[in-house]
């Protein structure tokens, strides 16, 4: 399972990173998650307004 943003429907908004538990979520060039500290909570899918977090 891997947690990846659609990076055509991201606006930036941040509320991601402000909602993941264990800090996987970081602003580089784009709006990224750390694989390897995602504990797969999925709070970032329900909170993403832009529905732009999928789960594959
Ligand atoms: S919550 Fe969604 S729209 Fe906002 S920065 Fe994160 S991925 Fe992008
Ligand atoms: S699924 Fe949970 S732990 Fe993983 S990036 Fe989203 S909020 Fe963070």
């Amino acid at each position: 399972m891997v947690i990846s943003i659609d990076q055509s429907k991201c606006s930036r908004c941040r509320m991601c990173i402000e909602i993941c538990p264990v800090g996987a979520i970081e602003e580089k060039d784009l709006i990224m998650v750390d694989m390897f500290r995602c504990i797969k909570c999925r709070s970032c899918v329900v909170a993403c307004p832009s529905k732009a977090i999928v789960i594959k």
